[in-house]
């Protein structure tokens, strides 16, 4: 890829045609008969959420998903007409947004129904809203019995029109007897309303995962992030060939020549165990380099494996060791990432100079968002084959 003449610290590359044809890809693996909501929360994972959205919208995403209304609005202002679906529950006072930009709310509990309706209503108009089931996440949407408690008056409120209903799982990747648990509970749902004679659109269940794993499971919909920007959920495999859309890079600005015996960075944590050369790279902790998200250890064998790699670490073997990418020759970062500054061992790879670009390995959704982007599109919108 072409590096920009001018000298920028960090930067991150964004491959709008692995985006659109991953789109294509999971178009493709649904079929005609299931739409597409594409998820572009989180900053479309890190890419950028506008771009992101023109580019899937223009390749087959039937709709686009977001957290918060916020989102929504700023999408609306940028010309995108498809429909904007939120995931979370509305805070009272937001349902004036979400009817002036034409936004599908989630709802998640009798009293945002009747907050929502009743500014509908105001208006003389119906919202489209999707109901919520908490079939085991155990976060947000209405438990099942709930559901039966309160559905006379959910389904006769005058300012709400049911396009769908839905829920997530907790664990569709890892866990296939704990989905299709949480997958009954959600038929079971649906099957008691139709009884009543209420029917919805649009059921929907799946993320990248389950949409891989569970093909029975798509139903009316699925909803996508993952798999759109060129990876798999952890542990699934695919072979629908997703390419890479990311990733993110910076250039050397100091070169250092270490003796044996030295300390490198903060907290002294690094001895250097032979003559080397150092170079330092301007990105570090401030940018999300080297955070990770350690989950809560799961069980005991969870919590051995968490405290076996700390003392591996402390005893120096190259267990969850940093590494960056210097013209495809992997580079271990030297001690502490610092908050703006960090090391890296480059006695190895000979020709480093100033400003030689530096590819990081991290985690896309932790990377701070305002480094700047570069954005690479060859195809012409709209052009859907992969
Ligand atoms: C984030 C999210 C998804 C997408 O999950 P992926 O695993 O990235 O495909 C789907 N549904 C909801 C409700 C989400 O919050």
């Amino acid at each position: 890829m072409v590096i920009e003449e001018k000298a920028k610290p960090a930067w991150i590359e964004v491959n709008l045609d692995a985006v659109a044809r991953n789109t294509s890809r999971v178009k493709k693996l649904i079929g005609d008969g299931v739409r597409l909501l594409a998820v572009v929360k989180g900053d479309a994972y890190g890419l950028g959420m506008v771009p992101v959205a023109h580019t899937v919208i223009s390749h087959g995403a039937d709709l686009l998903g977001v957290t918060h209304p916020d989102e929504g609005v700023i999408l609306r202002n940028e010309g995108i007409d498809a429909p904007i679906f939120i995931f979370r529950p509305l805070l009272p006072g937001e349902e004036d947004l979400v009817i002036n930009y034409q936004l599908t709310s989630s709802i998640s509990s009798l009293e945002q129904a009747e907050r929502l309706s009743e500014r509908a209503r105001v208006y003389g108009i119906k919202v489209p809203v999707h109901l919520k089931v908490e079939t085991g996440l155990g976060r947000t949407g209405f438990l099942p019995v709930a559901i039966k408690e309160h559905a006379d008056r959910l389904f006769s409120l005058p300012g709400l029109k049911w396009e769908g209903i839905y829920t997530h799982f907790a664990s569709a990747a890892g866990d296939p007897q704990f989905t299709r648990q949480q997958f009954r509970i959600f038929q079971a749902v649906v099957g008691d309303l139709k009884k009543r004679g209420i029917q919805f659109p649009l059921c929907h269940v799946c993320n990248s995962a389950a949409a891989l794993l569970y093909p029975e499971m798509r139903l009316d919909m699925v909803r996508i992030g993952t798999l759109l920007y060129g990876e798999n959920p952890p542990g699934v495999k695919d072979d629908l060939g997703l390419e890479e859309s990311w990733s993110l890079w910076s250039r050397v600005i100091h070169i250092q020549k270490l003796e044996k015996g030295m300390r490198v960075g903060y907290g002294r944590t690094h001895r250097v165990s032979k003559d080397t050369t150092m170079a330092v790279i301007p990105v570090g902790y401030r940018d999300g380099f080297g955070v990770d998200v350690t989950p809560h250890p799961a069980g005991l064998i969870d919590l051995t494996k968490v405290i076996a790699k700390i003392i591996l670490d402390f005893l120096g073997f190259p267990v969850g060791k940093l590494y960056v990418d210097i013209n495809g020759t992997p580079a271990p970062v030297l001690g502490r990432v610092g908050m703006e500054l960090t090391c890296i061992d480059v006695g190895k790879i000979p020709g480093i100079e100033l400003g030689t670009p530096v590819r990081l390995m991290a985690r896309r959704t932790v990377i701070r968002e305002s480094i700047p982007k570069r954005y690479c599109m060859q195809e012409t919108a709209g052009n859907s084959d992969a």
